[in-house]
C-alpha cells in the first residue's frame, strides 16, 4: 500500500487519511492515479487547460502536458490566477477555449451545478474533457437533486480565501444526479472510482464529443470496406 502522490509506503492500517511522509490527502493521491493511468493527458500538443481552485501541487504535474490558466473563485489564489471566476458562468472566457477543465473538490460550493456543467462544456473544445471530483462524505448512490448539507462563514484556515460576510453552502450529491446532467450539458460521461486506502475516490470524466467535420475527416481517412 503505497502513496499515489510519492511513492511512500503508507504505514497505518486504513483508513489513512494524511499520507505520513508527504501529506497527500486521499482526493490528492487519487487524482494522481488517474494522472499516472494516462487518463487525463491531451490527445495533441499545445494543449490548454483551466484549472479552477486547483491546488499547486496538482498543477505542477498537468504543466508537463497543458498550457494552464489557473482560475480562483474568490480572492487570491496566486501570481497568475485570473480571479473572480464563476463556474456557472465562465463569461471571461471564449467558446471552445480548452483541453481540459478541473474542479476537484469545487462543486460541493456551487448552488447551481447545471448551469457550471453547461459552461464547463462551452468553454471546451471539441474532444475536450472535464475532470468533476466530488467530496466522498457529500457523494451518494441516487438520482435526487442535490440538497443543501451545511452553511458556514469563512473562519477555518482552508477557507481563508473566501469574504468573511458571504455565506458559504456546502451541496451534497447523487452520483447518477450527476452522471444524467453532465450527459444532458452534451458531455460524454465515465465514472472512475479509485479505492485509495483513505476511501473510495469518485471522479467524473465528461468529454465534449469530437467536432463532426474532424470524426468525418477521420471516416474518410479510414480504409473503405465493402466497396463495390
Ligand atoms: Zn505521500
Amino acid at each position: 500500500m503505497i502513496c499515489m502522490y510519492c511513492r511512500a509506503p503508507l504505514l497505518a492500517e486504513p483508513p489513512v487519511f494524511l499520507c505520513a511522509a508527504c501529506g497527500a490527502t486521499p482526493r490528492r493521491r487519487s487524482f494522481h492515479a488517474l494522472f499516472h493511468a494516462g487518463r487525463l493527458f491531451p490527445s495533441h500538443g499545445e494543449a490548454k487547460a483551466l484549472c479552477i481552485a486547483e491546488e499547486r501541487r496538482n498543477m505542477m504535474f498537468l504543466v508537463r502536458h497543458y498550457r494552464i490558466t489557473p482560475a480562483g473563485l474568490y480572492g487570491n489564489h496566486g501570481k497568475g490566477t485570473v480571479e473572480g471566476i464563476d463556474i456557472q458562468d465562465l463569461k471571461p472566457f471564449s467558446d471552445a477555449s480548452f483541453d481540459l477543465v478541473t474542479a476537484i473538490g469545487v462543486l460541493d460550493y456551487v448552488p447551481d451545478a447545471p448551469a457550471a456543467f453547461a459552461s464547463v462544456a462551452r468553454v471546451l473544445k471539441p474532444g475536450g474533457l472535464f475532470v468533476l471530483h466530488i467530496l466522498s462524505h457529500l457523494l451518494h448512490d441516487g438520482d435526487e437533486p442535490p440538497v443543501l448539507a451545511a452553511t458556514k462563514f469563512s473562519t477555518d484556515s482552508w477557507l481563508a480565501h473566501y469574504p468573511r460576510d458571504v455565506p458559504i453552502s456546502t451541496f451534497r450529491y447523487r452520483r447518477q444526479w450527476v452522471m444524467r446532467v453532465l450527459t444532458e450539458a452534451g458531455l460524454s460521461t465515465e465514472m472512475v472510482t479509485n479505492d485509495d486506502p483513505g476511501g473510495e475516490q469518485t471522479f467524473f470524466l465528461a468529454r465534449r464529443p469530437p467536432s463532426p467535420a474532424a470524426s468525418s475527416r477521420r471516416r474518410r481517412a479510414s480504409p473503405r470496406r465493402g466497396s463495390r
